[in-house]
């Protein structure tokens, strides 16, 4: 394929559809990393959401020489310190699996009252340039930690994660209606806001 404009550091095949349903209106070929090279996998050792996604944005545009977008979320929990954080992967150890630490957050909130359980989920994206230039932006959506897992849509702490003005945890959400509020949706508005007024185009439908 001729070289993107843009390349997506991610071989999540839904992560690299989503984004570029979502940049659909700008005028960047935009393709995702596996498209373009064989990029070993980069270990998210940072302790931030932006370190992540910097160090994994600047390691695609360097082997790519494109322009090229990673991202890092998590959850981020009050009465926990801002646990699990940049761990919320692998919250519960190895072998990683959403059920565990779904499990482990319960036990750690054991107790807890309702008003002390507050938290938001982070999404952090990176776009660096080949020249090393970075610009990220951030999405927050605050809910609450519930006292039970509930919905079965979804993944990560969905079950978990209640949107007190709806009543529902993201798992109980139609997948519509969770794409228009995550941080994840908050993240990349604002990322093709920043790429079209640098390049154009239009605002698209759905952002
Ligand atoms: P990553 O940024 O795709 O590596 O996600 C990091 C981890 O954060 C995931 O494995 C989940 O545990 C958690 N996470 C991030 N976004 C969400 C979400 O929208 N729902 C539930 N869990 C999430």
């Amino acid at each position: 394929m001729p070289k993107p404009d843009l390349v997506i550091a991610s071989k999540n095949v839904h992560k690299v559809r989503e984004i570029k349903e979502i940049l659909a209106g700008l005028p960047l070929v935009v393709a995702g990393i596996s498209e373009v090279a064989d990029l070993p996998e980069i270990a998210e050792d940072g302790d931030t959401f932006e370190a992540n996604a910097v160090k994994k944005a600047l390691a695609a545009a360097k082997a790519t020489g494109c322009m090229a977008l990673a991202d890092d979320s998590g959850l981020m929990v009050d009465y926990l310190g801002g646990e699990p954080g940049v761990l919320s992967a692998r919250y519960a150890g190895s072998p990683r699996s959403d059920e565990r630490n779904n499990a482990k957050l319960l036990a750690e909130m054991a107790g807890v009252p309702w008003e002390e359980r507050d938290a938001h989920f982070h999404c952090v994206i990176a776009v660096a340039a080949p020249d090393g230039e970075v610009t990220t932006y951030r999405g927050v959506c605050s809910g609450k930690i519930g006292f039970e897992p509930r919905g079965a849509n979804g993944f990560g702490y969905d079950p978990l994660f209640v949107v007190p003005e709806l009543s529902q945890t993201f798992a109980e959400l139609d997948p519509s209606v969770k794409n228009r509020i995550s941080h994840r949706a908050k993240a990349l508005a604002q990322l093709k806001e920043g790429l079209r007024q640098k390049f154009g185009g239009t605002a698209g439908a759905a952002y």
